[in-house]
């Protein structure tokens, strides 16, 4: 059974006393969660340690790198690699976000070397996909999140490519308030999950965990975690408070 995850990604907010006191808040108030469910908390880099103590008691909670570098370790200012992420427990990142790609220039091809540097070192990306705004306008969000799997993943064995979560996050719905319908959102899973059938099969396809991002909130998370493809959220926002994030765990199947 494939895992259904609530992953808060706090971007580049909050100091750390209010780290501390949000992440009190939401972890001792998860509820049970089934062996399938997951929750993840993606938080700026110098409060990875603090969230991996908060989190320490609970059972299927993860923190997550907001990004990882290409490389292990050298020369690289400013940057975080996994073995860093390795030494503090940490086991999942993300990798490709929206944001990453416009303010970075992160390429496909970057992207693709990221998730491999994570899969090699026992950490799970997150790899976000997405189209822009014209894009779909154009309607060709088909094909170009096709690319961006292509590009980035589909070099992998299937072994691996099946420890990658992806978080379709169409880019018009981030933090606009946009949420894509839930039609719009299945109909996008669908299609990522049969491109993936198409070239790694059908077994590999219905294994990997599909997250839909983008303006999620407590009043919208049933009826769009609902969707049969769609296996929870990567959520930006509504993750920065406490009681709307545990209303969105609260919604996973
Ligand atoms: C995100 O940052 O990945 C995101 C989906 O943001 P928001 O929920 O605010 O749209």
């Amino acid at each position: 059974m494939r895992k259904q995850i609530a992953a808060a990604n706090w971007k580049m907010n909050l100091t750390y006393q209010e780290a501390e006191t949000l992440l009190h808040q939401v972890v001792k108030n998860i509820p049970k969660l089934e062996d399938q469910q997951h929750v993840v908390f993606a938080v700026p880099a110098p409060y990875l340690d603090l969230a991996q103590d908060e989190i320490a008691p609970k059972y299927q909670v993860y923190t997550a790198a907001q990004n990882v570098y290409t490389k292990k370790s050298g020369a690289y200012t400013g940057e975080i690699s996994v073995i860093m992420l390795n030494s503090l427990g940490v086991d999942h990142a993300i990798i490709g976000h929206s944001e990453r790609r416009e303010y970075f220039n992160e390429s496909n091809e970057m992207l693709a070397e990221k998730v491999q540097v994570c899969l090699e070192n026992n950490i799970t990306p997150i790899f976000c996909c997405g189209e822009a705004l014209q894009v779909r306008e154009e309607n060709k969000q088909n094909e170009y999140v096709a690319k961006q799997l292509e590009e980035s993943l589909f070099r992998l064995p299937a072994d691996q490519l099946q420890k990658v979560v992806i978080a379709y996050e169409p880019i018009w719905a981030i933090g606009t308030g946009k949420t894509a319908t839930s039609e719009q959102a299945q109909e996008m899973h669908a299609h990522i999950r049969n491109h993936i059938a198409k070239t790694y099969g059908l077994n590999v396809a219905n294994e990997i965990s599909i997250l839909y991002g983008g303006s999620v909130k407590g009043a919208n998370a049933k009826e769009i975690f609902g969707q049969p493809d769609v296996d929870g959220g990567l959520v930006g926002g509504a993750s920065l408070n406490a009681e709307e994030f545990l209303q969105i765990i609260k919604a996973l199947k």
